[in-house]
């Protein structure tokens, strides 16, 4: 694949994943190393490849005494893609993590539960500023809780939800 084939999908995977929110969390980077070299990571929260097994990528090394050019070290580490290369391999790593999001059929596809989790933001924000005057009941927690309920508004939708609102 040439190169800007590999930055025209690299683009449509990320503009895939916006939805007027994970961007505000989520992305990813391109830089340099002082191998020298490149680094690519990218965040897979609130994507179809969070959950998705990666197998790794990685030949030559990057240690060595005659400063080999051709090493390569990509991994999924939490929710990140980690790709490591030489001074002349940014296409490579970008072509690794491309093949890994292409290895499934629809791979522009989001995960339905990202809509679930702008519904849930919204309504969070319906949600009334503490009263009190008790504090909330969860342990250690000294905020005032909400006049419908013992929560304060963080731990009401943690109650409710599952999770802790991303605000
Ligand atoms: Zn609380």
């Amino acid at each position: 694949m040439n190169a800007s084939k590999l930055l025209e999908d690299l683009q449509q995977w990320y503009h895939a994943q916006c939805d007027g929110y994970r961007e505000h969390w989520f992305g990813m980077e391109i830089g340099t190393t002082d191998n020298p070299g490149w680094f690519l990571k990218v965040d897979l929260t609130d994507t179809i490849l969070e959950d998705r097994p990666f197998g790794g990528v990685e030949y030559g090394c990057a240690d060595t005494d005659d400063f080999s050019l051709d090493w390569i070290s990509c991994k999924v580490d939490g929710a990140q893609f980690l790709g490591y290369g030489g001074p002349r391999k940014l296409p490579d790593l970008i072509q690794v993590f491309l093949a890994w999001a292409k290895s499934e059929d629809d791979w522009l596809a989001v995960p339905p539960e990202m809509s679930q989790r702008e519904l849930d933001l919204e309504w969070y924000r319906t949600l009334s500023e503490g009263v009190g005057p008790e504090t909330c009941r969860k342990a250690g927690c000294s905020i005032l809780r909400l006049d419908q309920s013992v929560f304060c508004r963080q731990h009401h939708f943690e109650q409710l939800k599952g999770y802790l609102p991303e605000v």
